[in-house]
């Protein structure tokens, strides 16, 4: 055996564990928890603010019961009853679906493995947002995918750059069995696509025969009380639709959801009774004594406040503080900001100098799988207080401040590019 010392097994793993490395930021992470270190990085919705009582007597409640039932056991595809209120919490996004094409999911993290496992083979293409969703990006690295980037703006993906990549694919003779987008309140760019944008996006995938894998948890968390209408609402048979409960209840019951066409939903039962056999019951039915009992979209419009008052206090501050050639994206809803540095300023090389004056964020390079974004990266405004996420960007810009301050005396006025980072998607950072 040629294994390296510190792990007598490395000859024995799968090829697609390969693809399975922690990112080499996520030591930092450890450090970037301390309470001292105001965090924009991890994207922790704030869960202090829904009403635990309330919660604790429903659960108190469930458990004396229907015990018996939250203990035991459950339907592969997710209890009916859920389902069933799951339809009508994605009616604001105007998602028609019967509870039959549900499949409750420990999440819709769970979800995008489960639909990638059920279409993809190593060497199939996805094409994915420039930059996109970490945690997506882990799944389909695990899968031994090869995930190509499509160009955003400030509308989200870019229908001529999709195009161009699906017809490159079709000319390298490449298979792309998804195309996967993020269409409001993206993660971790901070944009959402017009209604106009979805219908070319949808029909491009239509026209391509490509399967379109529309992931939505941020959906409802709109600042400007508008509900962007899910590209699903238009296609119930080229698209599959991820919604989740982390973002609009809790996080920590792992509760999301996929709704698939007839077949996929299947095959996507299936591959999840294989993996688990059925979704927790007890966190199910917690969720679905929740809607049942109460006012959950008037919890959904104190989260859209509270992630406003949030999401003004980083951009006031930014404008206040951040040096020019410092640009962001504008969020109308959900949980980050895209943020580009001046030129040469690597963000990857900055974060060890970031957690020391106490702040931390995501550098870019993270949501790439080529090395792209190492002069980005992502806040997340979701959790800290709106004054210490004031206090957290002027700790950012002290930071920028001597990064620019090195450069000036490394390299005088001259331009400086950056080279392409290390790829380093991680799970730890979702
Ligand atoms: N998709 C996106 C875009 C996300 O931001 C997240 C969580 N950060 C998820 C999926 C997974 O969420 P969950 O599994 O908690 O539903």
């Amino acid at each position: 055996m040629t294994g390296s010392r510190l792990d007598p097994w490395i000859d024995a793993y799968a090829a697609r564990a390969m693809g399975m490395t922690a990112s080499e930021i996520r030591a930092l992470f450890a450090v970037a928890s301390r309470p001292e270190v105001v965090s924009l990085a991890g994207g922790m919705p704030y869960v202090d603010a829904l009403p635990m009582d309330a919660i604790a007597s429903s659960v108190a409640h469930l458990l004396t019961t229907r015990g018996h039932v939250a203990m035991q056991y459950g339907n592969g595809q997710g209890d009916q009853s859920l389902r069933e209120q799951i339809c009508e919490v994605m009616a604001p996004v105007g998602v028609q679906a019967h509870p039959d094409d549900i499949v409750v999911t420990a999440g819709s993290q769970m979800a995008l493995d489960l639909v990638t496992r059920v279409f993809c083979d190593p060497g199939d293409v996805v094409l994915v947002e420039a930059p996109s969703y970490v945690g997506a990006l882990g799944v389909f690295r695990s899968y031994q995918v090869d995930v190509q980037h499509v160009a955003m703006d400030e509308q989200g993906l870019v229908p001529e750059a999709l195009s161009e990549a699906l017809a490159a694919c079709r000319e390298a003779g490449k298979r792309v069995k998804l195309i996967y987008t993020i269409p409001s309140y993206h993660n971790p760019a901070g944009v959402t696509q017009g209604a106009e944008r979805r219908a070319q996006i949808l029909t491009i995938a239509q026209n391509a025969g490509v399967l379109l894998l529309e992931d939505d948890p941020y959906g409802l968390l709109g600042f400007d009380g508008e509900v962007p209408q899910a590209i699903r609402s238009h296609d119930s048979e080229g698209v599959v639709y991820l919604g989740s409960f982390s973002k609009t209840i809790a996080a920590g019951l792992r509760v999301g959801w996929a709704v698939a066409p007839h077949a996929v939903r299947e095959k996507l039962v299936l591959a999840s009774e294989a993996a688990i056999l059925c979704p927790s019951n007890f966190s199910q039915l917690t969720v679905s004594e929740y809607l049942r009992t109460q006012p959950w979209m008037d919890q959904v419009k104190a989260f859209r406040e509270l992630y406003r008052e949030r999401r003004d206090a980083l951009l006031t501050t930014m404008e206040q503080q951040f040096p020019a050639g410092t640009t962001w994206t504008v969020p109308s809803g959900g949980f980050y900001s895209w943020v580009t540095l001046p030129d040469g300023i690597d963000a990857t090389a900055m974060l060890p100098r970031a957690v020391a004056a106490l702040v931390a964020y995501v550098p870019g390079t993270g949501f790439y799988v080529d090395g792209q974004g190492r002069d980005s990266m992502r806040l997340s405004y979701c959790y800290p207080t709106p004054e210490r996420i004031a206090e957290g960007v002027r700790r950012l810009l002290a930071t920028v401040i001597e990064a620019e301050l090195d450069l000036i005396q490394t390299f005088g006025n001259a331009p400086v590019h950056l080279p392409p980072g290390p790829a380093t998607p991680g799970p730890d950072l979702a």
